[in-house]
This record gives structure tokens, C-alpha cells and sequence, in this order.
């Protein structure tokens, strides 16, 4: 019997992408992206939703951080034994590239509720002994390799994925493409859908784009034109010539280089942003698409604390498949009960902080936290813009911080970043502890989110389009502190579920950095220090009013009623 055999008596929506966090141990996701189409996935499983997840094996997976001396980032390959976690599917096909044919199998990676809800994601595999050497590596390095690498690995996903799924017998209702990376999918349903030559009428098209449109639904991820993907027409030639009429790909992928964001657009009915900001700044982008905006969300089980999640289940039965229940927080949970749950999580935090650095740190000091990848918007250093300044606030109020981030290899802007922040804390060290914790992943995600007692955010706006680590926060009752953009944007009631840096519609790194330290200075940290009862009050506003809307179900639930169902 097919390993896939009992999901394929349901009709399923198909997600594609690029990247999935499945669990910490399997290394085929780089950052936000990737926890997204992960908690997606175990939304799914929980609420039984008939889904099927494609994406790459990523055998080599995205890669393995350490930081020398120096400060300089150290990349090795974070190779994985797919056979540990996931089953061989018993299906090949083929996709032509570059005038050769590549085979591609897959893996069967069962995606577990806690409630006993299965979902299935196949990751695709080049790997095969069929393949040339040089073909064999397309499926393993996630993000890796130059320009002509990445447009295979895209055509894998697209046109590979959708022809894996036909294999495999899975029936498909809709499709929806986590981000451009997977547009090569809608040429594929093109051709599939292309009408018999015999009825057309002079000069009508073969291709039925209406048809296209109706399955598939496109959720764009970034503001920055840098991460939409464009790759010449020489080379998408060279590597899938021929897959349709060229004029017609010109049409719909633009007319100088194949935009993929422009693809999906013109190929997706249904497109959404990130968050509601997000949907406004990517409608202006691109003028004549309608954008609507579905703001992201985080899974509840995965993202809570067992000490937040051992109060939830006593006070608030239900929450982890109802999370809405959460608004009942502040008055469900005592403030003494909330305090030791969250010292339980930052007790944890400090014990692995002093078997993993050298840095012993204070449970009664104000911890504040920042990791996400490590890249210029995201302005990791923006905290160290006057450290005289930061210095002079900590003599009255003491402070703790704990960073983690992976720069992309390429990303030269992004190490040296992580270099200045590894000087700093040399340099802060007498006065400021201060901890660059390596090789972050979702296992340290959970530990530092949930340990410290704010979670700092300051991308320069409005280039952060939903980001959601400060979700999982909230979850943990940690209150977040950062720049109005992206989810922030509707999540923050002033010093109810946390504080706002700045405001206005664009940011400076000057004003930027300056009202940090005042909010820091004048707000955060006198309340920390001179009303605990005060600070648990926005603790519980962050759980009460935060995590029971930015959670994944609800994501999810707006996904079906409003994308997936029409
Ligand atoms: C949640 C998460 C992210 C995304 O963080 P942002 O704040 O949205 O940038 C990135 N990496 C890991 C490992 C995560 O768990």
C-alpha cells in the first residue's frame, strides 16, 4: 500500500512551498517563512482540514551557524537523513531541464496533532541514482547555489510538485502558493488545461487562465522588491524551454524577466498580504491587483511554554483548538500564578544560557530579547545606536540581553551585523550582559521567546510585512516592545499589550533608536522595576487581547472560509 494511500479518499488543498518548519530536528526552513507554512501545516492537522503540503527535502538543509572569535559567521551543511523522519513514496516522475530529464521521488512526512489529527507533506527528492551528479544536488540546499540552481528548484516545486500530487492519486480542490517561489505550478495547470487545438477558433488562446485562476490562491511575503524572484528569459529558456507559448509567459511573468510574484498574481484569484499594513503597502506595488490582507498567525501548542501551557489547560480548557478562549485571561488566571509561570520560563532560559555561554544571568533582572534573521531591515543593532546612552539607563535600571539570528550566506550586510553585535558585547560586557546565541532554530526560538520578559522588534517600516516571533510571545505572556509595523500595527494597544517605538508611517534610524531608549528609559523599565503588579497587567493584556487573535487557527479559519471555499 501507497505510504500516502489514507489521505487520498479526500479532496485536499495543496500548499506550496519553498520552505517548512516541521520540527526542529528536520532543517528545511531559513526563518519566518518557513514556521508559517510549519504551523499552517499543524493548524491543519488539528483541525482535520484536508491539506497536502509540497515542498523540497533540502537534504542538505539551509545550514549549521557558529561565530568565531572574531565574530564572523561560520556555515557548514546541516545534512539530514530524510529515512528518520519520513517514508519514501512509491512514485517518480519526470520534469525536463536544460534538454535534460530530471526524476524526482518524494517523501511522505506525516504532520501529528496532539488531538490525533494527521496531515500529510511530500518533500520532494532529486536525489535518485536515475539523475546525473549535478542533478541529484537540486533538492539539496535550501536558498543555496546561484540564480540557474534556484529557477530549478523552483521548476521542481511548481511543475514537479503538481505532477508528484497527480502521481500519487491525490485529488485537489485548490492550491495555494506560499509565496512566488512555487508560480511555475500555474503554468503547469495551464498546459493541463490547455484546450484540444481542434476547438479553437482562429486566434483564440489554448489557455484557459480563467480556469488557472479559480484554484489558486497566492499569499505574497515581502515589501522588499529584492525578494521577489526575477530570472532572465535566457535562462528560463535554457532551463524549461518550451513549456508554453512564449508570448503567453511573457504576458503573464513579465515582459523583460519572469517576475514570479507577477506569475502567481496573474495566475491566482484569491491574493492576500500578510497583514492588513502589508496588504495596503503590496496593493500599491502592484497597482491593478486586488490584495486582500489575512494577518498571519502562530500555532498555540507548538509556541507556548509547558508552564503558560499547564495554566491554560487549568483555566481556560480548549484554548489550544480554540485559542479565541485566551481573551479570558486576565480575569481566569491569577497575577501570583502568571509571575511563576513566567519565572519557570525564564528559569529555563538562564539554565541553558549558563550551559551554552559563559554568561551567568539574573532571574531578577529585566531580560530583553531579540532574534530573527540577522539582515539589514530587520536593524538587530539598532538597540546599540548610543551605548553610552544605553549604558547611563542600565546604572538605574539593570538590563539583560539575549540575541539569535542567521545572516543568509550571501547576505554580506547581514554577517556584518552579527560582527558589530559580538564586538558590542565585548564592549557592554561590564556593564550589560549580553548573549549571541548561535545556529538559532525553532527549539531556541520557544526557549529565548518564552525566557525573557520583552521581546524586542525594530524593522525599519515599512519593510517588516507581518513578522511573528512577537505572536509567539504573547502566547508566553511576554509583552513586545517595537516598531508599529507588520502585525504590531493592530496588535499593540499602548501599554496594554506592550509599546509601540516611534510612530508615523516611516522610520529613521536616528528617531528610530532615540525613541527606543525614551519608551525603554521612561516607561518599559520603571513599570518592570517599580510595579510588578502593573507589568503583569500588560502581560496578561498581551495573552488576553494578542494571542487569542494572532494565532494560526484563526488564520487558518479565514484561509477556508474566504480563499479556499469558492
Ligand atoms: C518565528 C521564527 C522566525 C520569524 O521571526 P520574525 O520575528 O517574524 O522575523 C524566524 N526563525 C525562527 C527559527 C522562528 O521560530
Amino acid at each position: 500500500m501507497q505510504p500516502v494511500e489514507p489521505f487520498l479518499h479526500t479532496p485536499r488543498i495543496a500548499y506550496f512551498t519553498m520552505e517548512i518548519a516541521l520540527r526542529s530536528e528536520i532543517p528545511t526552513y531559513a526563518g519566518g517563512l518557513g514556521v508559517l507554512a510549519g504551523d499552517t501545516m499543524r493548524t491543519a492537522a488539528d483541525m482535520d482540514m484536508p491539506m497536502v503540503a509540497v515542498s523540497l527535502v533540502s537534504r542538505a538543509g539551509y545550514f549549521q551557524q557558529s561565530i568565531d572569535n572574531e565574530g564572523q559567521q561560520l556555515e557548514s551543511p546541516q545534512a539530514w537523513d530524510p529515512a528518520q523522519w519520513a517514508t519514501k513514496v512509491e512514485a517518480m516522475i519526470a520534469v525536463d531541464l536544460g534538454s535534460r530529464v530530471v526524476w524526482v521521488g518524494g517523501w511522505l512526512y506525516i504532520m501529528q496533532s496532539q488531538t490525533g489529527g494527521r496531515q500529510p507533506v511530500i518533500l520532494l527528492d532529486t536525489d535518485l541514482s536515475e539523475n546525473s551528479a549535478e542533478d541529484r544536488t537540486i533538492t539539496h540546499y535550501l536558498y543555496g547555489g546561484d540564480e540557474r540552481y534556484r529557477f530549478k528548484q523552483e521548476a521542481i516545486l511548481g511543475i514537479g510538485g503538481l505532477r508528484m500530487l497527480q502521481a500519487l492519486g491525490f485529488e485537489i480542490r485548490q492550491y495555494h502558493l506560499n509565496e512566488g517561489h512555487s508560480a511555475l505550478l500555474g503554468i503547469e495547470l495551464l498546459r493541463r488545461y490547455a484546450f484540444p487545438a481542434e476547438d479553437l477558433r482562429a486566434g483564440e488562446s489554448a489557455y484557459d487562465i480563467p480556469r488557472v485562476r479559480e484554484v489558486c490562491n497566492f499569499t505574497t511575503h515581502t515589501p522588499i522588491e529584492a525578494g521577489h524572484d526575477k530570472f532572465s528569459y535566457e535562462l528560463v529558456e535554457e532551463v524549461i524551454d518550451d513549456i508554453i507559448d512564449k508570448p503567453v509567459l511573457h504576458r503573464l511573468g513579465g515582459e523583460d524577466r519572469l517576475n514570479m510574484t507577477l506569475l502567481a498574481l496573474n495566475l491566482s484569484e484569491y491574493v492576500n498580504g500578510v497583514a492588513k499594513r502589508h496588504a495596503e503597502v503590496s496593493s500599491k506595488m502592484f497597482p491593478g491587483y486586488r490584495v486582500r490582507s489575512v494577518t498571519n498567525g502562530v500555532h498555540p501548542a507548538t509556541w507556548t511554554h509547558e508552564s503558560f501551557a499547564k495554566l491554560y489547560d487549568t483555566h481556560l480548557a480548549g484554548w489550544c483548538h480554540e485559542p479565541e478562549i485566551l481573551v479570558r485571561a486576565d480575569h481566569a488566571i491569577s497575577h501570583d500564578a502568571l509571575w511563576q509561570a513566567h519565572l519557570d520560563a525564564k528559569q529555563t532560559l538562564i539554565d541553558y544560557l549558563s550551559q551554552h555561554s559563559n554568561q551567568q544571568f539574573d532571574p531578577t533582572v529585566a531580560t530583553l530579547g531579540f532574534a530573527r534573521r540577522m539582515t539589514a531591515y530587520k536593524r538587530p543593532d539598532l538597540l546599540f545606536t548610543d551605548l553610552d546612552r544605553l549604558k547611563a539607563m542600565t546604572k538605574a535600571f539593570p538590563l539583560q540581553l539575549v540575541i539569535a539570528g542567521k545572516a543568509h550566506p550571501r547576505d554580506e550586510v547581514g554577517k556584518a551585523l552579527i560582527k558589530e553585535i559580538h564586538n558590542v558585547a565585548k564592549n557592554l560586557n561590564d556593564d550589560i550582559r549580553m548573549v549571541f546565541l548561535p545556529d538559532y532554530n525553532m527549539d531556541l526560538a520557544k526557549l529565548l521567546i518564552a525566557g525573557v520578559d520583552v521581546w524586542l522588534n525594530t524593522p525599519l517600516r515599512p519593510l517588516e510585512a507581518s513578522g511573528t516571533s512577537g505572536m509567539k510571545a504573547t502566547f508566553n505572556g511576554v509583552p513586545n516592545l517595537s516598531i508599529l509595523d507588520g502585525w504590531w500595527v493592530e496588535g499593540c494597544v499602548e501599554g496594554i499589550t506592550g509599546w509601540a517605538i516611534g510612530d508615523g508611517p516611516e522610520g529613521s534610524n536616528i528617531g528610530d533608536a532615540l525613541a527606543l531608549y525614551d519608551k525603554l528609559e521612561q516607561v518599559v523599565l520603571p513599570l518592570y522595576y517599580q510595579d510588578r503588579s502593573g507589568w503583569i497587567d500588560v502581560m496578561k493584556g498581551a495573552i488576553a487581547k494578542n494571542a487569542s487573535y494572532f494565532n494560526s487557527h484563526r488564520m487558518m479559519r479565514r484561509y477556508a472560509a474566504e480563499a479556499y471555499i469558492r
